[in-house]
């Protein structure tokens, strides 16, 4: 593989404002997000027009880009609300917007936004036929199915002038192109608008009907028996395969996730894309490896739909190795770091720290030597959720994200 002059964009998981920034601090050239309504997360911390407005400033202030998510489907009973709220953030200058429905489409163009389109994977494009039609009504980015095989892609690259996105991390949903009905049916919250209860994660038992109150145990491993659930999507082994088969974007999914996941998996594929093809890939191949493996995930999987083998859906317990302790928010008037927190932290442990990867892999390990709370009390903890001035040995630099390994 020709490791060629334009990489491909790596387009990170911004559930929040906080997640945004330190995905774009971490490399990430998009980031993706919802509002408060019409986009397919109804359970995120969506933004409100406040954080829109500051969070595409802090892109462009960053030469990043910022793709708004508005990849819901709508009922007729939905159109004057979906009217209303386009109008609404019309004037706020996205790069892109991200559409399911071609209804989307209509209304915001007909709002006069003349932003790019991007087309949602729930589309489930698999073909250049179809790329070809949606190119044709005027979307510039096809993120194809997840579904989509390597060879389909390059069928597609081959025959097609469109942008053509993957998702490279993350869940996988066990329907197909996430299109599904099992949480509407169960619980009432429907996937298809955002709402999904994640049913395919639950444990589920074998009930005989005469015996009802007397569930039987399908044993699958020792957490419980999750037939549904899939393993997660995890390409950095084959990034160099989808860059030759002409792919322009990798996708990164989560915003449900941690700011330490959004920044690392950000900082790791990005690295990822610019060494793929060269010797340094194979060199950093076990860091990558290990980097993802200290992220939230299930185990991973590159060939559930490419290659099923019909062992994608066993052993899903959640693997959690480091557990993210906060990150360095300022610097008090003195210029010592300042730290908001996600779990304790100890004077005298020490933590390992990560940050973004420009020339080098500037990561370590830093003792806690003093905790300042913000009455200028010298504590022995910092609790979760609050901002402390913390002092480390060696100095911590800027943008670090502390963990703890388990
Ligand atoms: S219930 Fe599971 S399979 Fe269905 S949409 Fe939700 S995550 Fe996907």
């Amino acid at each position: 593989m020709k490791n060629s002059c334009i990489l491909p964009e790596i387009v990170a998981p911004a559930g929040n404002l906080e997640k945004l920034k330190f995905a774009v601090l971490y490399g990430a050239d998009s980031v993706y997000f919802g509002g408060s309504e019409h986009n397919l997360r109804a359970q995120a911390d969506n933004f409100s027009i406040d954080d829109i407005n500051e969070g595409v400033c802090y892109c462009h202030d960053h030469d990043a880009k910022a793709i708004f998510l508005l990849n819901s489907f709508l009922h007729e009973k939905d159109i004057s609300a979906a009217k209303r709220y386009i109008n609404g953030v019309r004037a706020i200058p996205f790069d892109a917007v991200m559409i399911s429905d071609p209804a989307m489409m209509t209304l915001i163009r007909e709002a006069g936004m003349t932003c790019s389109v991007h087309l949602s994977t729930q589309m489930s494009t698999l073909n250049h036929l179809a790329v070809r039609f949606w190119h044709n009504a005027g979307i510039s980015r096809i993120v194809l199915a997840r579904e989509a095989t390597i060879d389909d892609i390059r069928m597609i690259q081959e025959n097609t002038d469109a942008e053509l996105e993957v998702f490279v991390h993350g869940a996988l949903c066990i329907a197909y192109s996430g299109r599904c009905l099992l949480s509407r049916h169960i619980t009432g919250r429907d996937a298809n608008q955002g709402d999904c209860a994640q049913d395919c994660r639950w444990r589920y038992s074998l009930v005989e009907e005469s015996r009802p109150g007397e569930p039987l145990d399908i044993i699958e491993g020792r957490a419980g028996t999750e037939i549904l659930s899939s393993k997660d999507l995890c390409l950095i082994e084959r990034i160099g395969q989808y860059i030759d088969a002409g792919v322009r974007a990798f996708k990164i999914e989560g915003r449900m996730k941690s700011v330490y996941y959004a920044a690392n998996t950000t900082r790791i594929y990005r690295d990822a894309v610019r060494t793929a093809g060269t010797a340094e890939f194979e060199k950093r191949l076990p860091f990558y490896r290990e980097e993802l493996d200290l992220v939230s995930h299930r185990p991973y999987t590159d060939n559930l739909f490419n290659e099923f083998n019909g062992k994608g859906f066993s052993s899903i317990n959640y693997i959690n190795k480091a557990m993210f302790l906060g990150y360095r928010a300022s610097s008090d008037p003195r210029g010592v770091p300042m730290f908001k927190t996600f779990n304790p932290i100890y004077r005298g442990e020490t933590v390992e720290a990560i940050f973004p990867i420009n020339d080098s892999i500037r990561d370590g390990r830093f003792t806690v030597k003093d905790i300042i709370d913000a009455e200028n009390n010298s504590v022995e903890m910092a609790r979760p959720n609050a901002i402390y001035t913390i002092r480390f040995d060696p100095e911590m630099g800027d943008h670090a994200i502390l963990r703890r390994r388990r």
